[in-house]
């Protein structure tokens, strides 16, 4: 499954252009991805997030 990159501007969600792991609904590190799905984007690029779940 693709990873999946945070470009919304809400910072105590996640740092803007985070790379997550991708769990359809969530990040690996617990994030909701549904609550504003336009804030995240399916990416080939590696998993730079650092949390507990996605490292
Ligand atoms: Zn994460």
């Amino acid at each position: 499954m693709a990873n999946i990159k945070y470009i919304g501007n809400d910072t105590s969600k996640s740092e803007r252009g985070k790379v997550h792991v991708n769990e359809n609904t969530k990040t690996g590190c617990g994030a909701i991805i549904d609550d504003n799905k336009e804030d995240w984007v399916e990416t080939t690029e590696s998993v730079t997030c650092e949390k507990r779940g996605c490292k």
